[in-house]
Formats: structure tokens, C-alpha cells, sequence
């Protein structure tokens, strides 16, 4: 007899979800550029909310670093990385008009992990690892860092905090003590921010950081077809006996090479008009 309920069930959360979406915000956070990445984003929490969150973390992070002596600010690989974000930032204008507004932060630290990420409002790590591991070239770094950066642009991390929100996963306390300045709130924006940097995104989410991703390393002077080669070695390293960190976060799937391949004619015009570094 349950089952006669369902399909009104469904239609009730339908309804509830869309009217919470007139009620509080179901954006499409970016322009889609040449790749057309567009959908209607369901977000519960604002974006200055989750900047808080994601600046605490990020600082603490750095702190941690610090104190154990892996935290990289100065010298090649730190000048490398650098180099590559500054291309890779001011093409975000592309897609939204804010980015130039933010609080842009990278951190290199030093460890084995094959990781990187981006934390809302632009703030990137990098690990050693995965640099050295994957014998990443200049367009490879970029390939990542644009893909990774366009999970901050196209607010990923708000959205994966509103969807644990409306699931009742994340309390309006934490979310409230996240958001304060006292020694908890650390603790509880780290743990917040599990949501964004830990936990696997979503195969549509990954679609729209490799397309976006591929479009800002192509503006920023970067071969766009680097993500092919990137994917590949990240592939074969997860045959490996440790496989990369950034595979938990970023599934990857069949589709992924084919799905790129099929957007590199689009971005290529860019590459080839765009500066070289
Ligand atoms: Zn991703």
C-alpha cells in the first residue's frame, strides 16, 4: 500500500523543492561560454556564507601546514604554480563577473598526496605529489587547476552544502557556528567543508569543472588537449597500488576522455588565438 503513496510523495517534494527554489535561489551561478554549461543551481545558504566558511578552513589549513614545515610560499615549483593560476584566474571573467572581486589564495604544501583542490571563493591547493608523481607538464597543471577552479566558479561547494542542508545532514547550528569567530567555529567550518573538498562530486558536477576547466586553460594560452593526457596517466596511476587521492574526489568514468575529446574542437580556436606563456 506504500507504494500508492509514493508517486504523490515525490510530487510533493517536487513541489516543495520548487517553490523553496522561488523562495530562496535557483541560479545558474554562470555564463556558459563556448563550452554551454548551464543549469539551475538549488542553493540554501548565500554565497558570502559559504566564502566565511571556506576562508576559515582555508587559513587553518595553512596554519597546520605551517607548523609541521610543509607549507611551500616561495621558490620554483611554488613560482610555477603561481605563474599558471595567474593566466588561469583572470579568464574566469568569462563566466561570471564577480571572480575579479574574490579572495583568490594558493597553497602548495608539501606531501605525497595526489591531490588539489579549490575551495569556494578561489582558493586552490596543490600537493607536491601529484606534480612530481604524474610528471605533470605546465598544460597539465593548468588542466587541473581550470578544472578545479571551475568547481569554485560554478559555486559546486555552495550547492553540495545546500543539498546536506535541506537533507537535514548539516544542522543550521554547525552552519551558524561555521560562520563565527570563535575557536569551534574552526572545527565546525572544517567540517562543513568535508562536504565540499571530501566527499566525491557528482558526475554532473565533474562534467561541468572538465568543460569549464578546458575552456579557461585554452583562454589562459594552455593546450586544452593536456586534459586528455592528464586523465590518461591519472587512469593508469589508479591501477597502481595507491591510487591518487583526487580519483576519490573526482570519479572518473568511461566517458571522461570521450566526453573532452569531443569538446577540444570548440576550445582550440581559443588556445590558438589566445598569449602564450
Ligand atoms: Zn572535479
Amino acid at each position: 500500500m506504500r507504494f500508492i503513496y509514493q508517486p504523490r510523495f515525490i510530487q510533493s517534494v517536487v513541489t516543495v523543492v520548487a517553490s523553496v527554489c522561488l523562495l530562496v535561489a535557483c541560479a545558474n551561478t554562470s555564463r556558459p561560454g563556448v563550452v554551454g554549461v548551464q543549469r539551475s543551481q538549488f542553493m540554501m545558504i548565500s554565497a558570502a556564507q559559504i566564502d566565511r566558511i571556506s576562508a576559515t578552513s582555508f587559513e587553518q589549513q595553512a596554519r597546520n601546514a605551517q607548523k609541521k614545515n610543509i607549507l611551500i610560499s616561495s621558490g620554483p615549483q611554488y613560482d610555477r604554480l603561481r605563474n599558471i593560476a595567474n593566466r588561469l584566474i583572470p579568464q574566469t571573467a568569462v563566466f561570471r563577473d564577480d571572480t575579479r572581486d574574490w579572495n583568490w589564495g594558493l597553497q602548495l604544501i608539501d606531501s605525497p598526496m595526489v591531490n588539489a583542490t579549490c575551495a569556494p571563493g578561489g582558493r586552490i591547493t596543490f600537493y607536491t605529489g601529484i606534480i612530481n608523481k604524474l610528471n605533470l607538464t605546465d598544460d597539465e597543471i593548468a588542466a587541473i587547476m581550470g578544472h578545479e577552479i571551475a568547481h569554485a566558479v560554478r559555486e559546486h561547494g555552495r550547492e553540495q552544502v545546500s543539498q546536506a542542508l535541506a537533507q537535514n545532514i548539516i544542522s543550521n547550528v554547525a552552519l551558524a557556528a561555521a560562520g563565527g569567530g570563535s575557536a569551534g567555529s574552526i572545527d565546525a567550518a572544517n567540517q562543513i567543508m568535508q562536504y565540499v573538498l571530501v566527499l566525491p562530486n557528482s558526475r554532473q558536477n565533474e562534467k561541468e569543472a572538465d568543460a569549464i576547466g578546458l575552456e579557461l586553460a585554452a583562454r589562459g594560452g594552455y593546450d586544452p588537449r593536456a586534459a586528455i593526457t592528464l586523465w590518461e596517466k591519472m587512469s593508469k596511476e589508479s591501477k597502481g597500488k595507491n591510487p591518487p587521492e583526487f580519483l576519490s574526489t573526482h570519479p572518473s568514468n568511461e566517458n571522461r576522455i570521450k566526453d573532452l575529446t569531443a569538446l577540444i574542437p570548440k576550445v582550440l580556436p581559443l588556445y590558438e588565438a589566445a598569449k602564450k606563456p
